[in-house]
């Protein structure tokens, strides 16, 4: 049957991909190899030096994210390097079970899927490797799963105060264009990200920024690589160009979409996510439901994930949301699966998304029985109304 008005996606990603961007895919597909490719090449290589905040080599793949996991790990370590990853939940340990596939030996720091990486956790690993053998930090820098973020800069203070030589690679899938990302400031070796989130794009486009020192290990490194070389595709994308064919149109709608967040201004963009991530907070604390994420400092600005009451379903009440209110929201993955639901709002969302789904979800809430106050929408509306966004210049 015919459903009225649009779908409200507030998945924490694919996020919402907005009109103006749609309209950039839109065209006739160009040959990749023709002169007029690299005006299109070096726009993108060049604005996504931009998003990451880096003078480095920025490269794209046509690839969901978990291409450039491997890609990171493949192209700078060495068959059975110890690499020392922070399960900080289902996306850091499927980063975990993709090292351990390709070869790597993996050491693994738990938590209990309620917070970020603990800097002091890493210092102390790290000092205890006296013979520097971990080669290799894995960070997840916005948990997908928990809506928890890891203080990356204070990560790598963290290893170097156990003065160690590992490199810092980070998972910014989530993360980047939607929470402050520097890559070039905080010291990051290798970071990872995809296309279908913060970047507000369809799925397809993966990214590794790599640093100078990344590069010097890739030219040693030894585990099998082809697809994923970055040598190759360094030297391609030097003349705007890709060692074989790139997503030509999702490469349209990546230029528009740097466009977009830099008329915005990544400031504006960050302030947005972070008081669109507070006013959500509001509405769950307001309906007496629990956030996952426990550490104030560590919240998500991509998303929340809400724990529902004991014996209440969780995909339940999506569904009731689903068929209701035509509103997706993400499942609770593995360990946390039927425990939460997480509320994406990142992306291309203003006020009224964001009202919208919170309304969905209080009517969904009402309509599954799950136990909880009302008045959480209207806490997020008060919120907003108080709190408004203060815009400063776009760069
Ligand atoms: C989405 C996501 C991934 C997986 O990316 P795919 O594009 O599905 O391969 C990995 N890590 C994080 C943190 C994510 O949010």
């Amino acid at each position: 049957m015919r459903k009225a008005g649009r779908h409200f996606l507030q998945i924490p990603g694919p996020s919402p991909v907005p009109d103006r961007i749609l309209r950039a895919i839109d065209m006739p597909v160009i040959d990749h190899r023709g002169p007029g490719f690299a005006d299109l090449g070096n726009r993108v290589l060049t604005g996504m030096q931009g998003i990451f905040k880096t003078r480095q080599p920025v490269i794209i793949y046509p690839a969901s994210g978990t291409g450039a996991w491997e890609a990171a790990l493949v192209n700078a370590l060495n068959h059975g390097d110890k690499v020392l990853m922070v399960e900080t939940g289902h996306f850091a340990f499927l980063w975990q079970k993709l090292a351990l596939k390709l070869g790597l030996k993996p050491e693994v720091l738990e938590t209990d899927w309620r917070r970020g990486a603990d800097p002091e956790l890493i210092e102390k690993a790290l000092r205890a490797d006296k013979d520097h053998t971990v080669k290799a930090l894995c960070v997840v820098h916005n948990e997908t799963s928990t809506g928890s973020t890891s203080r990356i800069h204070a990560v790598r203070k963290a290893i170097d105060a156990a003065n160690h030589p590992a490199l810092l690679m980070v998972d910014t899938i989530s993360g980047l264009a939607s929470a402050d990302f520097c890559f070039d400031d905080w010291g990051v070796d290798v970071a990872v990200s995809g296309s279908q989130k913060g970047l507000m794009l369809p799925p397809g486009l993966s990214f590794n920024a790599v640093s100078e020192k990344a590069l010097k290990a890739s030219a040693q490194s030894n585990l099998p690589k082809a697809y994923w070389n970055w040598a190759e595709m360094i030297e391609a994308n030097e003349r705007g160009y890709f060692p074989y064919t790139p997503s030509t149109n999702l490469l349209f709608g990546l230029a528009e979409a740097i466009d977009m967040l830099n008329e915005e201004g990544l400031d504006n963009v960050f302030a947005r996510h972070m008081r669109h991530a507070a006013a959500t907070r509001q509405a769950v604390e307001a309906w007496g439901l629990e956030v996952q994420c426990q550490v104030n400092t560590e919240f998500s600005p991509v998303l929340t994930a809400v724990r529902v009451p004991d014996g209440t379903d969780a995909d339940e009440l999506r569904s009731v949301i689903l068929a209701q209110c035509d509103t997706s929201l993400g499942n609770g993955l593995s360990k946390v699966q039927g425990k939460v639901f997480r509320i994406g709002h990142l992306g291309d969302i203003n006020d009224v998304t964001l009202l919208g789904t919170l309304s969905g979800i209080e009517v969904g809430l009402h309509l599954a029985g799950v136990p909880h106050q009302t008045g959480g929408a209207q806490a997020a509306l008060d919120f907003l109304k108080s709190n408004r966004q203060q815009a400063s210049k776009a760069a």
